[in-house]
């Protein structure tokens, strides 16, 4: 395993918006990862996860500590479960659950980034998200120093959340899917109807996804009923959510630029890098969208992308 010292994260972000770590390795299994973390330890550095780099905007030039960032496709189908490394890419794990027959997974198709970082973000699509595929979640605990397994409940999942989102002391490793088999044919079908939904309604151009969460319907009638009934009428309302990029683009934000960054004229809570953006244009753009809306609409828009 290789420590890298003052390695450029750029080119391992969606965004292409990097900083520089300390130090710097690519784990590519759970032992190297705990051989990582350990070694950390004992140096006493800061110790931060960089995986798909697909939910991330890098916040600081430099970055003090080691950088961990998790690689490599491991993965073992044991009747309808499958066993991944944390580091599989979850498009990878919905092909190849598709390919077994084994349905589960078709939402997640194209979607960016590792199982693990799924796994911590609770990511999600049309309408299902990890909750409903994890049976356990491995993780090694680095207050305790050792691995742990936690159950779909001790998972903690909700809306784009998790327990690994608040006790930073866990380092997901590995998780186990619980899929139901079925016809390959249709469950590749299903996928693919996915992924071409997906190709042609994200933005193109490098990004991090969604900018803001969604807004859950009973929180939005606590803040502001008559927003809340207005949206219902209208047929906004989808699954209890509310789109925060419909309500970014009726205040007129679609094409708003702060020096390098753009809020995609497709998509109005994606933020687009249109060459050169720097964190300080993100997190420009990010605060002019959530004092307009919170003044428009008297909400507030959470991040669903993370600083890093
Ligand atoms: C074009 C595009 C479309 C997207 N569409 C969607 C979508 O439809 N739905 C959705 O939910 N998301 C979407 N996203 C966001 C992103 O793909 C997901 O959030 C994804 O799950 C992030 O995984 P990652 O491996 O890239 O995590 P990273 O971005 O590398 O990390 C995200 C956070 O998780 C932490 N982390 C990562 N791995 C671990 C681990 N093993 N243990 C502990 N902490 C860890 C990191 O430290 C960081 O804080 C999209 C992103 C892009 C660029």
């Amino acid at each position: 395993m290789l420590i890298e010292k003052n390695f450029d994260l750029t080119r391992f972000t969606t965004f292409r918006i990097g900083g520089q770590a300390e130090f710097f390795m690519i784990v590519k299994n759970r032992s190297e990862l705990v051989k990582a973390a350990v070694w950390a330890q004992s140096k006493k550095l800061p110790l931060a996860i960089l995986a798909g780099g697909s939910n991330i905007l890098i916040v600081r030039k430099k970055i003090k500590g080691l950088v961990l960032k998790i690689s490599g496709q491991h993965y073992v189908i044991r009747k309808n479960y499958l066993i991944s490394w944390a580091g599989t890419s979850l498009t990878k794990l919905a092909k190849i659950a598709a390919e077994a027959g084994l349905a589960g997974l078709e939402w997640s198709f194209g979607l960016p980034g590792s199982a693990g970082g799924a796994v911590r973000g609770n990511a999600g699509a049309y309408g299902l998200d990890m909750s409903s595929v994890v049976a356990e979640a491995e993780a090694y605990d680095l207050t305790k120093n050792k691995l742990i397994k936690l159950d779909n409940q001790s998972c903690g999942f909700s809306y784009r959340d998790s327990i690994f989102k608040k006790r930073k002391n866990l380092l997901i490793v590995g998780v186990r899917l619980k899929l139901t088999k079925g016809a390959p044919g249709p469950i590749k079908a299903l996928s693919q109807k996915n992924f071409n939904h997906r190709f042609a309604s994200n933005p193109k151009g490098p990004s991090a996804g969604c900018v803001f969460k969604n807004l859950q319907y009973k929180k939005i009638i606590r803040q502001n009923k008559k927003l809340a009934v207005d949206l219902a009428a209208k047929g906004l309302v989808r699954g209890d959510k509310i789109s925060a990029g419909y309500l970014i683009d009726q205040l007129g934000f679609k094409g708003k630029t702060v020096g390098g960054a753009k809020v995609s004229e497709q998509h109005a809570n994606f933020i687009i890098n249109t060459g050169q953006a720097q964190a300080k244009d993100v997190i420009s753009l990010i605060n002019l969208i959530k004092r307009k809306v919170k003044h428009k609409y008297k909400i507030s828009l959470q991040e669903e992308i993370q600083y890093f």
